[in-house]
């Protein structure tokens, strides 16, 4: 793998950096952080190369790089990739058919409806996909694919919430909690995503008035990540918070972080009854996509098996491919019965959501 650039929130000045050949260099990530802020030379991707394809990722270094060094090895194809936090879309829009993208790795299902609804994506009509991820993990014409899923769950204070007390979604809303839960910006994807699915089961009716009542919940003023609602609890400024799965899983893969997730107990919302809310990272095929062959050729690689393994692990992710079971810290949690709305539903809900939000003043600003 090959960075070819890395944007820190600057969509629209963002600098190329050309790190040469620092492939498989543990340093790579380091350098490209202390030279992100210098202003550096223009694209250097290749629009069209032999045995190369170009990707803009939303998703990390760390992420990708195993995946597309075993896939290098598997094929000879290397593989160059811009990082950015934001403004992918833009810029794709902007470089129009001469972009040298041929393909968008992102996470949300809002991301990845933002290419489709942009016009930047082209369909994928492919077997071995179609195989390898679910038909509700994938757009009906193939302009993405899930390569996996996480849960947005709930967490609980290990002392001061007892098993079984709270199961369901719907229940963060009642007065019992009445200042004891800690969330992220109600603004936040992966927030809007769960409220959007909240719309699709419930109304917007009913919906508005359960937002209030989780505002009226809260034990402080939204902010911070979903980690932050953990340490919150773990410090007793909260006793539930609202998470995707991975980071509970990252928490306790770390040193540091594992005594605080300790104090945490991790609860599947609506296990029993619709399920529990998932949301996905996927990949996209660009409309320009100058080494279309080579890009579907990585997409097949990234839904098998062997790359589904690898990925699930690095993040602890569910994989998208069902042949793959999760990894055994993830599986230690129990089986998560995830809720079958299509994403499209939760993507087509997603203004109805950001306008709740603004209407009970969730983030309350
Ligand atoms: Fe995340």
């Amino acid at each position: 793998m090959r960075m070819v650039g890395v944007f820190k929130n600057l969509p629209i000045l963002a600098k190329q950096i050309n790190t040469g050949n620092t492939r498989k260099d543990g340093n790579m990530r380091m350098k490209l952080a202390a030279t992100a802020a210098i202003a550096l030379s223009a694209m250097p991707m290749a629009a069209s190369a032999d045995g190369e394809v170009n990707i803009y990722s939303y998703r990390q270094a760390y992420l990708l790089e195993p995946l597309l060094n075993a896939f290098e090895q598997e094929t000879g194809i290397q593989s160059n990739v811009v990082f950015a936090k934001q403004g992918l879309a833009e810029r794709l829009e902007r470089e129009g058919r001469n972009s040298p993208a041929d393909l968008v790795m992102t996470v949300d299902i809002s991301r990845l409806n933002e290419l489709v609804e942009r016009d930047l994506v082209q369909n994928v009509d492919n077997e071995t996909l179609e195989e390898n991820i679910p038909e509700n993990l994938r757009h009906p014409e193939g302009k993405w694919f899930a390569l996996t899923a996480r849960g947005r769950l709930i967490f609980v204070s290990k002392d001061r919430v007892e098993e079984g007390e709270i199961t369901t979604y719907e229940q963060l809303a009642d007065d019992k909690w009445n200042n004891r839960i800690c969330t992220r910006s109600g603004k936040h994807p992966y927030n809007i995503a769960l409220f959007s699915s909240m719309i699709a089961h419930h109304g917007e009716a009913e919906t508005e008035k359960w937002l209030e009542g989780l505002k009226d919940n809260l034990a402080r003023k939204p902010q911070g990540g979903d980690r932050d609602q953990i340490k919150a609890i773990a410090e007793g400024v909260c006793d539930v918070s609202i998470g995707n799965s991975y980071y509970y899983g990252n928490m306790l893969q770390d040193e540091n972080q594992r005594p605080i997730a300790e104090q945490v107990r991790l609860v599947f919302p609506n296990a029993e009854g619709r399920g529990t809310h998932v949301n996905i990272s996927g990949i996209s095929l660009t409309k320009s996509a100058p080494n279309r062959e080579n890009a579907i050729k990585l997409m097949e690689f990234l839904s098998s098996p062997k790359a589904q393994r690898i990925y699930a692990e690095a993040n602890t992710e569910y994989p998208a491919n069902p042949e793959v079971k999760p990894s055994g810290l993830v599986a230690e949690w129990g089986e998560i019965n995830p809720d079958n709305l299509s994403l499209q539903e939760i993507a087509d809900n997603r203004n109805a959501a950001v306008k709740l939000v603004d209407r009970v003043d969730y983030d309350g600003e």
